[in-house]
Order: C-alpha cells, then structure tokens, then sequence
C-alpha cells in the first residue's frame, strides 16, 4: 500500500475535493466574466489602447488555464486514489509520504524525484530561456 491509513486519505481526498470546487468556481468565474472583459476591452479600443485590453486578456487567460492545469492535476489526484496508486511516486515507487501530500496534495513524486525531475526540466529548457 501507500503507507496511508484510511483517516490519512480522508483527510486528502477533503483537500482535494475542497480545491476541486474552489479551481472550478474559479474557471467558472472567469467564463461569465467575459461580459465585463469584453466592454472593458471595447472602451479601450474607442480611446485607442488597445495593449491595455491585450494585457487584460492575457492576464485572464493565464489564470484561466492556471486553474484548469490545477483542476487537471486535483482530478488525477483523485483517480489516483480511486484506482490506489495515489500516495507513491511515479518514478521511483516509494511512499511519497503523509506531511508531504499535506502540503502538497496532488504530489506524483517523493520529494528526491521532484527535485531531479525539476533540475532535468530546468537544464531541458536551457538557453531559450
Ligand atoms: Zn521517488
């Protein structure tokens, strides 16, 4: 097993959940804001700045995919306790650990395997950054 008793993962599949509604009343949120962005980005173009309702769009376009990269991830989470690999690392097959899936509870990897798996995306990315 996951080295989680049944109290443990309670607690996380309540974590999950709580972030689940939070994320998608975000995402939701931002769709019906798309009135306000738009009469926004109408007036700045009649005063002729456009780059503010740019900047507007992008703004909420980031945070937009932000959360549903989070809902992704919240939903993975839960299918992984569904299907009862949620709680070790995809990697190297340890437990991943309780105080960790505390703080972070849609982790795939122990902490030793996030810390190479961030180095090998950073070194990845190189130069264009
Ligand atoms: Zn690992």
């Amino acid at each position: 097993m996951n080295g989680l008793d049944e109290d443990q993962v309670a607690h996380l599949v309540g974590r999950l959940k709580k972030q689940k509604k939070l994320l998608t009343s975000t995402i939701g949120a931002h769709g019906e804001s798309d009135a306000n962005y738009l009469a926004v980005a109408g007036e700045v173009h009649d005063s002729g700045d456009e780059s503010v309702a740019d900047l507007l769009g992008d703004i909420r376009i980031s945070s937009q995919y932000r959360a549903i990269d989070a809902l992704t991830e919240v939903d993975e989470a839960l299918q992984r306790i569904t299907d009862g690999s949620y709680g070790r690392c995809i990697d190297c097959g340890e437990e991943i650990g309780f105080s960790r899936l505390v703080a972070h509870s849609v982790a795939k990897r122990c902490i030793n395997c996030k810390e190479k798996y961030e180095n090998l995306k950073l070194h990845s990315s190189g130069p264009s950054l």
